[in-house]
């Protein structure tokens, strides 16, 4: 699944190329997960003003409206001029007089949504309830800690939530957690603020390198230049279930939470 560095290196990678363009069409495959919400045509002639990232969504800012677009489970953007034909899991494309963006989705969990503006319902309802932007200004310190003091949920699904802070995945989760020595299951509102704030500063270290590495996460990512992505996180714990912690050599530990794998170090990740 594309997570949230994921989705901000595709944005980089065609926000700034498909600036300033003019919409000559649209073309639609088989039904994303939610509908576009208008008549194709009426975006032809529209202008790309730029491409914005909130969480997972990216907005395309149109001259009137905006797209919102999210990539699912197996979605992945191209914008090139010169795209190859559409295969059968290509199933929107925003064809511009400065090129092609397409999406192709084989699980169809993506979708592309059309809003008259940010405070447009539909865009409320996809936007709304979100946490703080971890890569941006505002993942102040005290506002994340204020967060986990009011939810006595276990820390590792209150960060998968995504209520409190947006876009820790499941992998950065369990490498975050391990990097600021908190056990996974532990109530958020039993961090204090020693350990909070090492949470706070491994989740925007971990998510930043991810971002500057060019992404990935996933094996089969590219963002919508067409370059694979090209970091494989080191993992500390995920993924690696009996194998020696790399900081102290005790075997990790895997537990299921909320439906998914928890890796954590059961010495350096005490309470
Ligand atoms: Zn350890």
């Amino acid at each position: 699944m594309p997570e949230l560095p994921e989705v901000e290196v595709t944005r980089r990678s065609f926000a700034g190329a498909i600036e300033g363009a003019t919409v000559c069409g649209i073309a639609v495959g088989k039904p994303l997960r939610w509908p576009l919400g208008m008549e194709p045509a009426v975006l032809v002639g529209r202008r790309v003003c730029g491409v914005r990232r909130r969480g997972k969504y990216l907005l395309l800012d149109l001259d009137e409206g905006l797209l919102l677009i999210h990539l699912g489970m197996s979605g992945s953007l191209r914008f090139a001029r010169d795209l190859p034909a559409r295969g059968a899991h290509d199933h929107f494309e925003l064809i511009t007089d400065q090129g092609t963006l397409r999406l192709h989705d084989p699980r169809r969990f993506g979708a592309v949504v059309w809003a008259a503006g940010e405070s447009d319902p539909r865009a409320r309802k996809l936007l709304d309830g979100w946490g703080l932007e971890p890569l941006g200004e505002d993942f102040a310190f005290e506002s994340f800690h204020a967060g986990l003091r009011a939810k006595r949920s276990p820390i590792k699904q209150l960060l998968l939530a995504g209520t409190v802070v947006v876009g820790v995945g499941n992998i950065y989760a369990c490498e975050v957690l391990f990097l600021a020595g908190i056990r996974p299951t532990t109530r958020a509102c039993a961090i204090g603020p020693q350990r909070a704030r090492r949470l706070h500063g491994a989740i925007r270290e971990v998510l930043a390198r991810a971002v500057e590495r060019g992404g990935s996460t996933l094996r089969d990512f590219s963002s919508a230049d067409g370059s694979a992505g090209h970091f494989q996180l080191e993992a500390n714990v995920y993924g690696r279930a009996g194998l020696p912690c790399r900081q102290c050599g005790t075997p990790v530990r895997l537990l299921r939470q909320g439906q998914r794998s928890t890796y954590f170090c059961p010495h350096c990740q005490r309470a």
